[in-house]
């Protein structure tokens, strides 16, 4: 059989929602006093916007074969983003075989060790990744899903993140996840309405659904282990992570220190293996949350996985909707995935990337079939009513 080649790479940057997911209008849930590793400056706490969180915005990549077959992904890392594949990236794929995906995946990593290794560098290898893994799997006409061994399950079950758990198991969802909304410096007060609210949604929920606190990033060891002895009385079930990405001991620590059956969870601004080997090896965790579209693609996704599965961890990635399902259905060590509400109330389920992406599938009474996911590639196509903008065509 013999394989086309790569004959085009472009990438584009898009304003507004997309995969930059923080990029919203004003009174979004999202945006609504969500507690940062910024909160302790007052002037950037009402609002992760004020200090920047969206400012990135999205990257698209596409990736044309010589066959005349497109694949493309969608990530966050903007124009910066788009610099790097244009200018550096792409001598990696030009001419290559559309099969060459783990030799490219090595030369990308290793080319811009010098100044990547995480962040956004690592969120343009997982775009360029994502889109050689679609372009693949359209030139042979079958779903990623088969390529990564086929679904091991009928169906995805889900959990919803967003700031109503209680209209979430309405519509069908396992667990809400909640943002929390306090950090340590709003003091006591602060710890007791973060607390307020979750004993509000679980008054609402009833007992035997799964309710979380997501953290990101903004508390200490000290106030994330009162908060979770506190929520326990709750029945929180996991904790998020808590600390900062670098905080291995931190998290080391909070895993011993939080109450028994409470699970310590963290990785969605973590990458690669050699990072998710620190937070298995260190025990920070009982369940990695990487971030398909950050941490180094499906490619790297892959070997993560089986390192979390040989330390029997669980695996439930972050977010980014289809990319995270192909994986996800392929896996007994990703038992459920996250749905991201990203209606700004949110009182009802829409697509993760709207209005980028078309045919994005969306769970039904928080469940998706396993056969909506068979379209070829991602089975996802861009939205041509969104306008994209190619700073640095290819020289
Ligand atoms: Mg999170």
């Amino acid at each position: 059989m013999t394989m086309p080649t790569i004959k085009a790479v472009r990438a584009f940057t898009v304003r507004g929602g997309g995969a930059d997911y923080h990029d919203q209008g004003s009174g979004h849930w999202i945006d609504d006093h969500i507690g940062t590793p910024m909160g302790k400056y007052p002037e950037y706490r009402q609002s992760r916007q004020s200090f920047g969180i969206n400012v990135l915005g999205t990257l698209v990549v596409e990736i044309e074969a010589d066959d005349g077959t497109v694949g493309f992904a969608v990530t966050t890392a903007g124009e910066i983003g788009a610099f790097i594949v244009e200018k550096h990236l792409a001598r990696f794929l030009i001419g290559r075989k559309v099969t060459e995906i783990e030799k490219i995946w090595d030369q990308m990593y290793f080319a811009t060790q010098y100044y990547g290794r995480k962040g956004v560098v690592l969120n343009t290898i997982s775009g360029v990744d994502l889109a050689l893994w679609d372009l693949l799997a359209k030139v042979r006409k079958e779903p990623v899903h088969a390529l990564l061994g086929g679904p091991v399950r009928d169906e995805l079950q889900f959990y919803a993140t967003g700031a109503r758990p209680d209209l979430a198991k309405q519509m069908g969802f396992i667990g809400g996840k909640l943002p929390l909304h306090h950090v340590p410096a709003e003091g006591e007060e602060g710890l007791a309405k973060n607390i307020e609210l979750l004993a509000t949604m679980r008054e609402r929920t009833g007992d035997d659904f799964w309710l979380m606190y997501d953290c990101w990033m903004s508390l200490d060891v000290n106030y994330a282990t009162r908060l979770a002895h506190k929520a326990h009385e709750y029945g929180l079930k996991w904790i998020e992570e808590c600390l900062s990405p670098d905080d291995y001991w931190g998290y080391a620590e909070l895993k011993k220190n939080v109450p028994k059956g409470m699970l310590v969870t963290t990785g969605e601004h973590e990458a690669t293996r050699w990072g998710f080997r620190m937070l298995l090896e260190m025990d920070c965790c009982d369940i990695i949350q990487p971030d398909v579209g950050w941490c180094g693609g499906v490619t790297e996704l892959i070997k993560i996985s089986a390192l979390a599965d040989a330390h029997s961890k669980l695996v439930v990635p972050h977010g980014s909707s289809v990319y995270s399902y192909h994986f996800v259905i392929t896996r007994q060590n990703s038992p459920f995935a996250e749905f991201l509400m990203m209606h700004p109330v949110p009182d009802q389920v829409v697509p993760m990337f709207t209005p980028l992406l078309l045919d994005e599938p969306v769970p039904v009474n928080g469940r998706m079939k396993a056969s909506a996911l068979d379209r070829p590639g991602f089975g996802v196509r861009l939205n041509p009513d969104v306008p994209l903008h190619r700073p640095y065509a290819m020289s």
